[in-house]
This record gives C-alpha cells, sequence and structure tokens, in this order.
C-alpha cells in the first residue's frame, strides 16, 4: 500500500524545491520561505535604497535566485551580499544587480550584450527585459552551468558563448545595451565600437579591488561617460582586461 505513494512524495519534494517556486499556494516550506524571502529582499534591500524601476523590480521578484547558486548555500541566495558560485567567482549582491539593470533602462526591444555570465543570474534578470541576450563567459564550467539554469528556467531568449568578452561579440553587434560584470583597468575599446548610437554599457572600471560603476552613452562622434556608485567586482580576466587572474 506505500509503494506507490514513496516516489510521488519524492516528486512533489523536486518540485518544492526546484523550478516553479514562487507561487506560494501552500506547498510545503522551502517554496514558500523562498518566495517570502525574495519578496523582502526586493523590499528592504532595492527599494528603500531608492531602486523605483517597476519593470526591475518585478524581474527580481519572479526571477529564483536561490536557483543560481549551489543547493547548500540556497538558505542565503536572498541576503543582501555577493556568494560564491566555485571557480574563485560570485554571484553579484542583489543590490548591485539591480543598480546595473535599471541603469541600463531597458524598454522591451533591445538586444543586450553581458559579459560575466557567472550564475546566470543577472543574465535570467535582463533575460525579462529585454528582447535578447547574449552572454560571454571565459571560464567553461560556469558557462555550462548557467547555461542549464536558464534552459530549465525556459529562458530562451539567450545566447551563450564561451570566451573573452572584452573582445565583445562582434558578430551579434551592435547591441542597445552592454553590462559587464566583472572589474575592468578601463572600457574596451571593442565594447563601445560594438554599442549602437544612444546605446548604454555598464561596466566597474578601477583597480582589481575597488571600483567605481561607470555608464558610457554612444554619441555620435564620442560618448558620454558618468559615474554611478563605487563597487567590488572580480577582476575581468582578458584582452582588454587584467592579463592576470
Ligand atoms: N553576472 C554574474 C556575475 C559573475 S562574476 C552573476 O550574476 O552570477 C563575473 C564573471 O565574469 C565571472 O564568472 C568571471 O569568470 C567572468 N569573467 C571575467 N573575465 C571575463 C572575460 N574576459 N570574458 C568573459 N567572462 C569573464
Amino acid at each position: 500500500m506505500t509503494g506507490p505513494f514513496i516516489p510521488r512524495r519524492a516528486a512533489f519534494f523536486h518540485v518544492e524545491e526546484g523550478w516553479t517556486d514562487g507561487g506560494g499556494n501552500g506547498w510545503g516550506a522551502a517554496r514558500g520561505e523562498h518566495a517570502a524571502a525574495r519578496e523582502r529582499m526586493v523590499r528592504d534591500q532595492l527599494e528603500r535604497r531608492g531602486i523605483h524601476d517597476g519593470r526591475v523590480l518585478e524581474a527580481m521578484r519572479k526571477v529564483p535566485r536561490h536557483l543560481f547558486v549551489d543547493p547548500s548555500l540556497g538558505w542565503r541566495a536572498y541576503e543582501d551580499s555577493p556568494l560564491p558560485i566555485g571557480e574563485g567567482q560570485t554571484i553579484s549582491q542583489p543590490y548591485m544587480v539591480a543598480v546595473m539593470t535599471a541603469a541600463l533602462t531597458l524598454q522591451g526591444r533591445e538586444r543586450v550584450l553581458e559579459i560575466g555570465t557567472g550564475s546566470g543570474y543577472q543574465t535570467a534578470v535582463l533575460a525579462e527585459l529585454a528582447a535578447w541576450v547574449y552572454t560571454i563567459e571565459r571560464i567553461p564550467a560556469l558557462a555550462e552551468g548557467a547555461q542549464q539554469t536558464l534552459g530549465r528556467l525556459k529562458h530562451d531568449n539567450v545566447s551563450t558563448q564561451i570566451g573573452d568578452g572584452s573582445m565583445g561579440w562582434p558578430e551579434a553587434s551592435p547591441f542597445q545595451a552592454i553590462v559587464v560584470t566583472a572589474g575592468a583597468p578601463d572600457v574596451p575599446p571593442p565594447l563601445v565600437e560594438q554599442l549602437e548610437v544612444g546605446g548604454r554599457l555598464l561596466i566597474p572600471v578601477g583597480s582589481p579591488h575597488a571600483q567605481t560603476l561607470r555608464r558610457v552613452t554612444k554619441r555620435d562622434g564620442g560618448v558620454d561617460q558618468e559615474e554611478l556608485v563605487s563597487c567590488v567586482f572580480v577582476k575581468l580576466v582578458g584582452e582588454h582586461g587584467w592579463h592576470d587572474e
């Protein structure tokens, strides 16, 4: 009599911990707790700190951040901090993801280039807000993990590539928005070249230990540059980044 019941319980458990999180229809603690934690994250870490872009808040309410970290860290996924994702890299702090995404002022029709896929979390947020996301990661294990997570979450408007994103993705250019989620010594010229006139590039620029988030807007015959906030990102390693790990 108990035979058929065991696999069914196992299946329910998988669903609760897995891909349909956030519905809040009363199934189990994990699902409800993650949804509640995500709601608190948006309210306390984003809205209270001045993120008011409704589309960005909605996307971050929706994307299940805990599925982009190792299951053993899932309970910390909604904390106000970056977290390790392996290979010496990190998933960015939720607030920083929100600041960068809001500063891109996406309307929904853009083709966006992201450098530094990492866990794929920022990719998923961008995929909610733009027409297509092209994302490049230099570490194969991270690129493959992110691709799997994005596929399971049914983000079908994302193209991934393994390689040096400091060179951009010329075949897919021009882009209306580019976001670099690793810190660079300076703005890589290929990225400015691959930006459409009127397009925005967000990039942390500075030393390996401290950067300033810079927004570069391409104009006819030049660029406007603004410095937004202080930040600390892992290094952009590549031809137009840092040359060592
Ligand atoms: N957006 C990611 C943040 C990952 S940390 C997230 O939300 O999880 C930054 C990532 O940039 C790291 O995974 C690192 O390996 C990658 N990276 C560093 N230099 C790179 C380069 N030149 N091209 C592509 N990816 C790079």
